[in-house]
């Protein structure tokens, strides 16, 4: 009883799911339930089968206006269902092949994982397996940049292009690769981008390489969601962080937490000092071996470890519904990142925490990213862990 109580307590209703409000470049059509999408019969089975009983808002506008063969920019705010959006779109147009990409290998494997469970017969590869076999009809390949070997990547038959979170796709690190992939696909090929942010640069640019896309976008003061409570505490020195990192540690372990460095050194020496204090933490960064990130992930997926440090390799796209507590023990680089980090939390209308970790010149950047989103950071109370 206790647990079907706390469950509804993190829950929002349903319709929060499906009232965002959008900016679009035109008229968009609003299709309110799967069923009225004109999706394949087993397609169709699929989601349902998986749990999904509505669509929610971005699904509503997005998957119509992708199958229909449209160019799409697609933007939603973090944990409101980005990837069954592109991938149910995919995997209606059966006989094309698609690449989707992805910035770290993690969400290209969580995209794998998931997406079979809407659509059967698929062929869906990851990494280094699908390289060299894109050939096969309906076949979709999931990449991240580092995993592409140009010339063995066959792009003849590649009819859509997703980009997910493509603003850090067209960024500095990934652009130039982003091209490379784009010059080699046919002329034709739909382009799909799809995130949680877009910043204005990032829409400037998407002239050089889609072609009348359809702007489906979220008002900056939107984007933060209304489950996520967001909390600062004044440290003012970097010394005393871990002093206050390891006071919260009961509430960390309430549910699952995610704890954010900026380097992977402080990752790999928080981790160690947090040991060496008797807590039980878990940490992962992008210079591990992929084989030990993979156990480490899957040891956070299942919940067998409830608190991981990580780097930005894990502020962007996963999803692991029962994290509700992300620490910023280093502020965000950038202010999409910020938006990107808190969303771990607060997945498909859950709720969730985000405490801030501000020394005293970081007051100035926590003002600014308040301002920015028009959102609020209060002080932390005493009874944050009532909140989670
Ligand atoms: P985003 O990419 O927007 O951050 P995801 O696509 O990862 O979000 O979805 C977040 C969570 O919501 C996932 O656990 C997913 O299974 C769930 N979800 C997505 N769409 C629906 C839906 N229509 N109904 C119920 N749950 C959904």
């Amino acid at each position: 009883m206790a647990a079907v109580g706390l469950q509804r307590k993190r829950l929002l209703r349903d319709e929060d799911m499906t009232k965002v409000e959008f900016e679009t470049s035109e008229e968009v059509d609003v299709t309110p339930t799967f069923d009225t999408m004109g999706l394949r019969e087993d397609l169709l089975r699929g989601i349902y089968a998986y749990g999904f009983e509505k669509p929610s808002a971005i699904q509503q506008r997005a998957i119509k206006q992708i199958i229909k063969g449209r160019d799409v920019i697609a933007q939603s705010q973090s944990g409101t269902g980005k990837t069954a959006t592109f991938c149910v779109s995919v995997l209606q147009c059966l006989d094309i092949q698609a690449l989707i990409l992805a910035p770290t290998r993690e969400l290209a494997g969580q995209i794998q994982k998931v997406a079979p469970g809407w659509g059967r017969g698929y062929n869906l590869s990851v990494c280094g397996s699908a390289v060299g076999r894109l050939q096969q009809e309906a076949e979709v390949g999931l990449f991240s940049p580092d995993m592409i070997r140009r010339r063995s990547l066959r792009t003849r038959a590649i009819k859509m292009l997703v980009l997910d979170e493509a603003d850090e796709m067209l960024n500095k690190g990934f652009k130039e690769q982003i091209y490379d992939v784009y010059r080699y696909l046919p002329p034709a090929t739909q382009v799909v981008l799809i995130s949680a942010t877009l910043p204005h640069e990032i829409l400037e640019m998407t002239n050089k390489f889609m072609t009348d896309p359809i702007r489906i976008l979220v008002k900056r003061d939107e984007l933060t969601l209304e489950g996520i409570k967001q909390f600062f505490v004044a440290v003012e020195r970097e010394e005393w962080k871990f002093d206050t990192l390891c006071d919260l540690y009961d509430t960390l372990t309430i549910t699952q937490a995610v704890i954010f460095c900026n380097t992977k050194r402080k990752v790999d020496w928080l981790t160690e000092k947090m040991r060496e204090a008797n807590f039980t933490v878990s940490s992962m960064h992008g210079d591990m071996p992929q084989k030990e990130r993979e156990s480490i992930m899957k040891e956070f997926r299942s919940g067998a470890s409830r608190v991981l440090i990580s780097t930005d390799v894990w502020a962007r796209g996963l999803d692991v519904p029962q994290v509700s507590l992300i620490i910023n023990y280093d502020l965000p680089n950038n202010r999409e990142l910020y938006i990107h980090r808190i969303g771990r939390s607060g997945r498909y209308g859950r709720k969730g925490v985000a405490i801030n970790f501000v020394k005293n010149d970081d007051i100035r950047i926590l003002r600014d990213i308040e301002q920015y989103y028009s959102t609020q950071i209060d002080e932390m109370p005493m009874n944050v862990a009532d909140l989670i």
